[in-house]
């Protein structure tokens, strides 16, 4: 077995309270493009500013356009090797928290408890209303949508609705940025997995761990502007290389 694999292998064994952080990478081996790696959503797909999609009525339907264009990956997609490495660790009383940008709902899928997985960008599965925050679901808006691309408005106060991500420009969520940090300043290993780590401020609780004296772990097939402060830098691919380590 190689080296990282076994000093990762190791580095857990030794832990007792494990926070795994995961990106958009964990999530390509189920079919789900990244946005920034080299297949990723971004060369062929700018981004929707929240702004611009709150005032204007063409640009959310352009956002529904590009949701319901295709098929829906999010919706299809099924948890893979890594997925489910990561969930033996819960299983194991390991990893007490996933804290994740991905907002794909694959940690749920995977098995792992509602109350241990904190979603910090939100999930593609359902929308809420901007103002009252009432949930739909998609596949009611997409029947509407796809008849004459109305712009689906909330039945209860007619606000906005929209996919229950957190869009660029749109607040973080209190709660979930709570419950993160409380999780990352009681961890003693820290693992980011998957992440390119320049979104911030998601990509400030790695730091945060490792200032608060975890270990920090960072898995990636690309080299990220903090592996220099990681306790330990792998890369290579997340599936086969997390399975290797939690067998
Ligand atoms: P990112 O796209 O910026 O970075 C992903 C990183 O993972 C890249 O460095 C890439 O090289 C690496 N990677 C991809 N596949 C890998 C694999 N199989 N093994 C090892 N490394 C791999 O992703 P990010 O840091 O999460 O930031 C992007 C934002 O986009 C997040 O906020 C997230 O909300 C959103 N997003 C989510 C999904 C999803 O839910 N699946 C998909 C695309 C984007
Ligand atoms: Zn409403």
């Amino acid at each position: 077995m190689d080296e990282e694999i076994v000093t990762l292998r190791q580095m857990i064994k030794s832990s007792v309270k494990i926070v795994v952080f995961t990106g958009a990478g964990i999530s390509t081996e189920s079919g789900i493009p990244d946005f920034r790696g080299p297949n990723g959503i971004w060369k062929t797909n700018t981004p929707i500013d929240f702004s611009d999609f709150v005032a204007s009525e063409d640009i959310r339907r352009e956002s529904w356009r590009r949701k319901f264009s295709g098929g829906d990956k999010m919706a299809t997609a099924k948890p893979n090797a890594g997925h489910i490495a990561i969930n033996h660790l819960v299983r194991l009383g390991k990893v007490t928290h996933i804290i994740t940008q991905n907002i794909d709902g694959l940690h749920h899928k995977s098995g792992v408890p509602e109350e241990q997985i904190i979603e910090l960008h939100g999930n593609a599965n359902y929308a809420t209303c901007l103002d009252c925050g009432h949930r739909y679901e998609l596949e009611d808006i997409k029947r509407s949508f796809l008849t004459d691309e109305k712009i689906p408005y909330c039945d209860l106060c007619e606000g906005i609705i929209k996919q229950a991500t957190i869009s660029f420009g749109q607040a973080m969520p209190v709660k979930e940025m709570q419950r993160a940090e409380a999780a990352t300043l009681a961890c003693d290993m820290f693992i980011a997995i998957g992440s390119s780590l320049v979104v911030y401020p998601a990509a400030g609780f790695p730091p945060m761990a490792k200032q608060n004296g975890a270990t920090l772990v960072i898995l990636n097939n690309e080299a990220t502007d903090l592996d220099p402060v990681a306790d330990l830098v792998i890369h290579k691919q997340i599936g086969p290389t997390l399975s290797a380590a939690v067998d």
